[in-house]
């Protein structure tokens, strides 16, 4: 199973020089296959076993060798000559510019040997090592339609995403977790990228990807459309049966908050699968016992008119007829409504209050012309009304502030346990309750522990810095799981 690609290159390059060139050009458009390659259906794909610090793998059984994983920079890369075949793809080589094609089904995915190792950064998909050509293995799967599911470092792979359906596996024998880290393959990898304007098709494809790569960890839904008809993304994320909901960006200029949840789902679910600890949090634990239901941008439309602009709206003259309200200077920026002018945050149907602030539809300060008239209220309405959650979180991100309500003589106190690890200050409800919000809805109708989450310092009537992110992170990262473990260990 071993090839060498130094091997292979030296025949290609013997092989031009024989033969002539005319010979030659007759089959230059086609890729020239290197070596019969067995052809493997999905059903007849074989049960691979690799064990732990040793070349020997055993295929349905027989032995033979593959070349081992390479973990670099939290992905896992796989010898894509020996591997390819055996998800069923076949390999050949691309004579016009010397690259390595895989075929699928009629598809085909090129690899470019651009990086050599010592070139490899966060973006490399495949590279050059001692010869052997390196491939993500996620590449490599999501391109021959194979799940790939793993739990304490054993790693399946299939059509169905099954566990131990088929096999590819490098299993752990070895108690010390630091020697896995550095030997052997672990497939979780990271993908969330916050430094930029966190979009509402970042959340969709990412979303997707976390969940195709933690299949039994995140599920994602839909709790409905926006005014554009775009999905308001739910993510199931956890295997518990106590639920809890949190949801951000009620408000467009603080999309901050999607982009901060969509990052905490990849960091905790890595560490899930990794080390199963989130600094003292037993992540494993709680996520086992938790299922955190999340709706990351409950208004993609108002983002998308902050990050984009008018014109990127389905409607710019409805747009446009709407008043901004206050910060003219940053424009569409400053936006906190939804896309009908109406902030989603004071449409809900508890207490509503007409005409609030007594501004008109626009940036920010109108209620609607009734309570729950935005189809992004209606579907987080109907949803939080769809289960008994144990806990209510709704991110939003001006001013480092906690607005919380739970009974007090509840020992756990979610919300002093969160000021004392964000060293945010509180504010406790009977002070906030302003009528028709997502917090008077919620904990005015089932009393159970609420929370609102100002995740940033004051900046200004736009959006928090995409490229501070790290300073929303550093002391907001435990929030989720403070809440977790009260609602487990209360
Ligand atoms: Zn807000």
């Amino acid at each position: 199973m071993k090839k060498r690609v130094s091997l292979v290159l030296c025949m290609i390059i013997v092989f031009t020089q024989i033969f002539a060139s005319s010979v030659y050009a007759e089959e230059s458009k086609e890729a020239l296959i290197l070596e019969e390659q067995p052809s493997i259906s999905a059903e007849s794909q074989p049960s691979i076993v690799i064990t732990p610090n040793s070349e020997k793998a055993y295929i349905d059984g027989v032995e033979t060798t593959l070349t081992k994983p390479l973990v670099v920079m939290g992905k896992t890369y796989v010898d894509l000559y020996s591997i390819a075949p055996l998800l069923g793809a076949s390999l050949s080589w691309v004579e016009e510019n010397g690259n390595f094609k895989a075929e699928y089904n009629g598809k085909s995915l090129e690899f470019s040997l651009i990086h050599k190792w010592d070139e490899i950064n966060n973006a490399s998909k495949y590279f050059v090592k001692d010869g052997f050509v390196y491939v993500s293995l996620r590449e490599l799967c999501d391109f021959t339609e194979n799940k790939i599911n793993f739990d304490n470092w054993v790693i399946s792979i299939s059509k169905t995403g099954e566990k131990g359906a088929h096999q590819i596996g490098w299993i752990n024998s070895s108690k010390s977790d630091e020697y896995i880290y550095q030997t052997y393959a672990y497939a979780p990898e990271h993908v969330v990228y916050p430094y930029q304007a966190y979009s509402h098709e970042f959340v969709v494809n990412d979303a997707t990807r976390l969940s195709k790569m933690y299949p039994d960890l995140i599920k994602i839904g839909s709790i409905g459309k926006s005014v554009e008809d775009r999905d308001l993304v739910l993510i199931e994320f956890g295997k518990g049966d106590k639920k809890i909901f949190i949801c951000g960006a009620h408000h467009a200029r603080e999309y901050i908050s999607s982009t901060y949840l969509m990052y905490a789902i990849d960091q905790y679910a890595y560490a899930y699968k990794t080390t199963g600890y989130w600094g003292e949090y037993n992540v494993r634990d709680i996520l086992d016992k938790v299922t955190f239901c999340i709706v990351p941008m409950v208004n993609p439309d108002g983002v998308n008119l902050v990050q984009n602009g008018i014109y990127a709206t389905k409607n710019p003259e409805y747009v446009a007829s709407m008043s901004i309200n206050e910060a003219t200077k940053h424009g569409y920026r400053s936006w906190k409504a939804n896309i009908n002018g109406v902030d989603v945050n004071w449409n809900y149907d508890k207490d509503w209050v007409k005409s609030r602030k007594g501004k008109p539809r626009g940036s920010i300060g109108f209620d609607g012309d009734a309570p729950n008239t935005e189809p992004e209220t209606q579907a987080v309405s109907a949803y939080v009304d769809s289960f008994p959650f144990e806990a209510f979180i709704s991110y939003h991100t001006q001013g480092q502030l906690l607005y919380w309500a739970e009974d007090k003589n509840n020992p756990t106190y979610i919300g002093e346990l969160v000021k004392k690890d964000t060293k945010f200050s509180i504010t406790y409800e009977k002070d906030y309750g302003v009528g028709g919000s997502f917090f008077d809805y919620v904990y005015r109708k089932y009393k159970k522990p609420t929370l609102t989450v100002e995740l940033c310092k004051y900046v200004g009537n736009y959006p928090y810095p995409d490229t501070d992110f790290d300073k929303v992170w550093a002391p907001a990262k435990n929030i989720m799981l403070i809440a977790a473990n009260a609602i487990i260990y209360r």
